[in-house]
């Protein structure tokens, strides 16, 4: 398990700034969350990237009280509370505010699996809610528990953004960026006839090579 720590809470930092610097992350619109021992960290309601320090985190616990820290938490961490306790396969997640997952969003489309890495790293086909306020967070938090689904690592909220999650919080980036690069080329191959998904069960094989297999030696050669 996860250990609250200082350094946990730096990467955490650098992984805002990052995802702001690639647009990911507008003002201080985004969020994340990273499961620890006794609940999750979560990113505090508005402060400035920039400017947040290790102490600015919150600690939620699992039953969604605040157990560590003076500021206010984001207010869509009851997003990523009911998601954390909904998939216990995944570690974090990063909710977004990114360009082309949120025209995807608007339009209120599934994304299919288009990409091999989309594949690999979100694992499934990422589908989207039903409008539901960001103000009404509990609405928002259940439209996304009964959309994203336990083969994918992403939903889409509608007419808002994304919500992205990983195994770690490296994962949970790297998964943001990929939801971004097949949103864009779902969105541009349109204009040539549209992007064609990728079978069902080589999405899955894709997938289970990423969780199971890769770093080891691959005896199936798949
Ligand atoms: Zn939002």
């Amino acid at each position: 398990m996860t250990q609250d720590t200082k350094s946990l809470r730096e990467e955490i930092i650098k992984a805002c700034l990052y995802l702001s610097k690639i647009g990911q992350f507008t003002g201080t619109w985004g969020n994340i969350s990273v499961r620890v021992e006794d609940g999750f960290l979560i990113t505090p309601s508005a402060v400035d990237y920039m400017t947040m320090q290790p102490e600015d985190f919150v600690v939620v616990s699992m039953e969604g009280k605040k157990i560590r820290g003076e500021r206010v938490p984001s207010s869509e961490t009851e997003l990523h509370r009911r998601l954390l306790i909904l998939r216990p396969d995944m570690g974090a997640f990063v909710h977004t505010h990114s360009l082309y997952a949120t025209c995807m969003a608007c339009a209120q489309e599934t994304l299919p699996v288009i990409v091999e890495d989309m594949a690999q790293i979100i694992g499934g086909e990422v589908r989207c809610t039903h409008y539901a306020s960001g103000g009404r967070s509990k609405d928002l938090s259940e439209e996304a528990c009964a959309t994203i689904g336990d083969d994918s690592a992403a939903v889409l909220l509608a007419n808002h953004g994304a919500v992205v999650g990983g195994r770690n919080l490296a994962e949970a980036v790297n998964a943001c960026q990929i939801l971004e690069k097949a949103a864009f080329i779902y969105i541009n191959a349109a204009a040539i006839g549209g992007a064609k998904p990728i079978p069902l069960e080589l999405v899955t094989e894709e997938r289970n090579r990423l969780l199971y297999r890769y770093g080891k030696e691959d005896v199936t050669n798949l």
